[in-house]
């Protein structure tokens, strides 16, 4: 298998760029143009890009491009030229893994350029409704997927047999994964965060039970050789998902321990429960503290 891994855009020497993070969406504002788009080709015509935001999946092939999430519009002319190394056929679909806007800032972009926007139910009408909130709805139209879900659906395209599956509160209550069946790959969006603490957003209808029991479902229909596309960190595979749900089970059981004592949010948070995890998961969205605060919160939900 091929897994030659490139950089597709050059990039400018110098970085400005914010990241802005808010407690609901973990969104985070690029701003400048010096974004390095990584290509690394998993075979049968799909690629993992990396840039700013969600990992990207796409599929290549006569009937043109079918991309998993956008990251953010002011790259979209980068992620572009990245598709553009592989293939000179359009981007024919975009399908959102969840509403968050690290995955979903380039749909208008996107739907400029012909692109067709999917995604499951609720992602339309979170979406919708943070325009709403905005005041954006009619400006904001064009970025909203025109096509939506339940369950799951499948594509026939470029010779795979894309599933596309709905998995009720993980991430938000709107996550898609998917799965293409014959070339053993796996784009999982937010519900994995490779070798991190995962953001499991409870104010979208995300929930800790959910997550793990995801994972778990997940796992049963991998194997050994399935590359497996996280929404964050690097190409993963089974051996990932086992190990993040033990971790996360864990995890939960340290914190639940002081929930069952009695103690407060505040209290828990200062006992640190999270200590022998902090320094190989936390990282510059999620750290103890607010691993630690999620668990709580779900606990008592
Ligand atoms: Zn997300």
């Amino acid at each position: 298998m091929n897994k030659s891994v490139f950089a597709a855009v050059s990039a400018a020497a110098l970085t400005i760029f914010s990241p802005m993070m808010s407690a609901s969406a973990h969104v985070t504002v690029v701003q400048g143009d010096d974004v390095i788009i990584t290509t690394t080709d998993l075979g049968d015509g799909l690629y993992m890009l990396e840039g700013r935001g969600g990992n990207i999946g796409i599929s290549v092939g006569e009937d043109g491009v079918f991309m998993i999430d956008d990251q953010f519009g002011n790259i979209a002319d980068k992620i572009l030229a990245a598709v553009a190394e592989v293939t000179d056929e359009p981007v024919s679909y975009v399908l959102n893994t969840h509403w968050h806007g690290d995955h979903t800032g380039g749909n208008a972009a996107m739907a400029a350029e012909g692109a067709t926007i999917l995604s499951h139910d609720n992602v339309r009408k979170r979406l919708k409704q943070s325009l709403d909130v905005k005041g954006e709805l009619e400006e904001g139209a064009s970025s909203l997927p025109v096509l939506t879900f339940s369950d799951t659906t499948t594509f026939h395209w470029n010779g795979h047999e894309i599933h596309v599956f709905h998995f009720p509160n993980a991430h938000t209550d709107g996550d898609a994964r998917v799965h293409f069946r014959t070339a053993n790959v796996m784009h999982m969006g937010d519900t994995l965060f490779a070798g991190r603490y995962p953001f499991i957003d409870l104010d979208s209808g995300g929930t800790v039970d959910g997550y793990i029991a995801n994972l778990e479902a997940v796992a049963a229909l991998a194997d050994d050789n399935t590359q497996i596309i996280p929404g964050h960190g690097p190409l993963s595979d089974k051996a990932t998902i086992l190990t993040t749900v033990e971790a996360l089970k864990a995890m939960r059981t340290a914190v639940k321990t002081l929930v069952d004592q009695g103690l407060g949010e505040d209290e828990i948070v200062a006992a640190d429960p999270l200590a022998n995890w902090n320094d190989d998961y936390g990282w510059q969205f999620i750290n103890g503290e607010r691993m630690t605060r999620t668990f709580v919160r779900d606990l008592k939900s």
